[in-house]
C-alpha cells in the first residue's frame, strides 16, 4: 500500500480522535523514522509488509484511546522533542504560555530557577535552553518521572539539576523564579474520563479541595524561598484564575496578574 493510501485509511479509522489526520501522520513517521515533510514528499512510496504491520499495531492502540505521545514515546514542546512515558504528564501547548511569560520577566541574567513537579522536565529544560545563563533545578516527587526528566536533559544537552522530593522541600537557598504546573483538576471533573488524561498519572492531574490543594501548598512554601523581587508563576485551570490571584495576594505577593493561553483561557498566574 502507498503512504498516501495508508494515511487515508488511518484517518478514517481514527475518526473519533479530534486530531485524526495528525495522529495518523505522527504514528507513521514513528514507524518509518521520518519527518512529516518526508511523508508528504514521498507520499507515493509503497510501504512494505513489516512497516504496514507496525503501523497497524499502533493504530489499533490509538483506536482504544492511548495517547499518541505514549505510542511514539515523545511530544514536541516549544519546538523540541521531549521523551514521554506513562509516568509523566504529556506536555501541553497551553503550558507554552508559561514559558513565554517567564522569558519576558525582568529577571537577573544569572537567575536561579526551579520547576516544581517537573514531570518530563519540559518547562525547566526549555527555560534552561532558552536562557543558558539561568541555573535551573527540576523537582519531582516521582522517581520514575525524574528518570524521564534526566533523560530529556541529557538528550537535549541541558545542564539542569534534578532533585527528588515534595515541592520546595529538597531545595536549598533562594530562587529568582519558581515555576510549576502542578495537579489542579478536581477529582469529580468529567474531563478526567475523556481523551489522553485517562492514560496519564492521576498524581500529576488531580488535587484535593477542588484542585486547589497543591497550588495552596506551593504558594505557602514559596513565600520563604524567593529573593526580594523574585517571581512565582503557576499554571492552573481556566476557572481558577481568581482563586489563585487571591492566594498570591493573601500570601503577600504584589504585581499579581493572570495570563491567558492560546485558547484565550486564564492559565497562568504570577506575582
Ligand atoms: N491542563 C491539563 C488538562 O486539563 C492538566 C494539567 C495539570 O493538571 N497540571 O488536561
Amino acid at each position: 500500500m502507498r503512504i498516501d493510501a495508508a494515511l487515508r485509511d488511518a484517518r478514517s479509522r481514527l475518526a473519533s480522535s479530534p486530531s485524526a489526520a495528525l495522529d495518523a501522520e505522527l504514528l507513521l513517521c514513528h514507524v518509518l523514522g521520518q519527518t512529516r515533510t518526508w511523508l508528504f514528499t514521498w507520499s507515493d512510496r509503497e510501504l512494505n509488509t513489516a512497516q504496514l504491520a507496525a503501523f497497524e499495531a499502533l493504530l489499533a492502540r490509538r483506536e482504544i484511546g492511548e495517547p499518541v505521545a505514549h505510542l511514539t514515546g515523545e511530544r514536541e514542546f516549544f519546538g523540541r522533542p521531549f521523551r514521554v512515558t506513562a509516568d509523566t504528564l504529556i506536555p501541553r501547548p497551553d503550558t507554552e504560555t508559561l514559558i513565554e511569560v517567564a522569558l519576558a520577566l525582568p529577571l537577573p541574567a544569572a537567575s536561579r530557577v526551579v520547576d516544581l513537579g517537573a514531570g518530563t522536565g519540559a518547562i525547566g529544560i526549555t527555560l534552561a535552553l532558552e536562557q543558558p545563563d539561568w541555573q535551573v533545578t527540576l523537582v519531582d516527587l516521582s522517581e520514575a518521572a525524574l528518570q524521564v526528566a534526566r533523560q530529556n536533559a541529557k538528550q537535549l544537552n541541558s545542564p539542569v539539576q534534578c532533585l527528588s522530593g515534595s515541592w520546595l522541600t529538597p531545595c536549598d537557598g533562594l530562587f529568582d523564579l519558581i515555576v510549576s504546573n502542578p495537579p489542579y483538576i478536581d477529582d469529580a471533573d468529567h474531563h478526567l474520563q475523556q481523551g489522553d488524561v485517562r492514560f496519564e498519572p492521576r498524581s500529576a492531574l488531580v488535587a484535593a479541595d477542588h484542585g486547589l490543594a497543591d497550588l495552596v501548598e506551593i504558594v505557602r512554601q514559596a513565600t520563604s524561598k524567593l529573593v526580594a523581587g523574585g517571581w512565582l508563576m503557576l499554571e492552573h485551570g481556566f476557572e481558577q484564575g481568581a482563586a489563585v490571584r487571591s492566594l498570591l495576594v493573601d500570601a503577600g505577593f504584589d504585581t499579581v496578574r493572570t495570563e491567558q493561553d492560546l485558547g484565550g483561557n486564564d492559565r497562568v498566574t504570577l506575582g
